[in-house]
């Protein structure tokens, strides 16, 4: 199955992708980490896209296509997108790349919280360097600070602080929920509502696809 998860920073994609990914024994690709991963290692593009990302701004898509493509390429089984597309230049450059390989998008997961909801998840979350898991307030592992797959020391991703929480919002509703018209009229859009805790979130989704 080809999937997009969409919905607003902080809406859980990363986590309820990751289980879905897992469920569906389907790679979960996550533009957010790959950039971040980029960014770690000091790549041209990884130091191009760096104070895009630490502003709350999107990455310019040729950088973002240029990273993603060929695992988009590649996949043969499907996907779970996590972070991509993001506008309606990156959503027309996936239907693209699906054509030429005769498939389509099966489905957009679309997690619906409110405004406050996400500020709050943000501001309180800690995410492992090496997994990307991401931890709330709460959680055994954030309250110790380290990860409970990997081990490592978590952190507070830098566009997760204050005055870039504000900026993230505004790209997204500016840039990426038009998305959200776009996919309805296609008519692959589900809408999860995505507040409560994840496993809650995640039983909406497998409910939804009937699994
Ligand atoms: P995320 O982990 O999905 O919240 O992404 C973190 C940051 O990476 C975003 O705020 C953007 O700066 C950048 N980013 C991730 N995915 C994309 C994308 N598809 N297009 C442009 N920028 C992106």
């Amino acid at each position: 199955m080809y999937i997009v998860m969409l919905g607003p920073p902080g809406a859980g994609k990363g986590t309820q992708a990751k289980k879905l990914a897992e469920k569906l024994n389907i790679p979960h690709i996550s533009s957010g980490d790959i950039l971040r991963e980029a960014v770690k290692k000091g790549t041209p593009l990884g130091r191009q896209a760096e104070s895009y990302m630490k502003e709350g701004k999107l990455v310019p898509d040729s950088i973002v296509l240029e990273l993603l493509k060929n695992k988009i390429e590649e996949e043969k089984r499907g996907f779970i997108l996590d972070g991509f597309p993001r506008n309606l230049q990156q959503a027309e450059e996936l239907d693209r790349t699906l054509r030429e390989k005769d498939k389509k998008l099966d489905l957009v997961l679309n997690l619906l919280v409110s405004e406050k909801a996400v500020v709050d998840r943000l501001s309180a979350r800690l995410t492992c360097p090496k997994c990307g898991s991401v931890y709330r307030k709460g959680d055994a592992s954030y309250e110790r600070g380290v990860c409970e797959s990997c081990g490592v020391r978590l952190y507070q991703r830098e566009d997760d602080k204050p005055s870039v929480i504000k900026k993230r919002i505004k790209t997204y509703l500016e840039s990426t929920h038009p998305l959200v018209d776009y996919y309805k009229k296609r008519g692959v859009l589900r809408d999860i509502p995505g507040e409560g805790s994840p496993e809650e979130v995640f039983e909406k989704i497998v409910d939804s696809l009937g699994l």
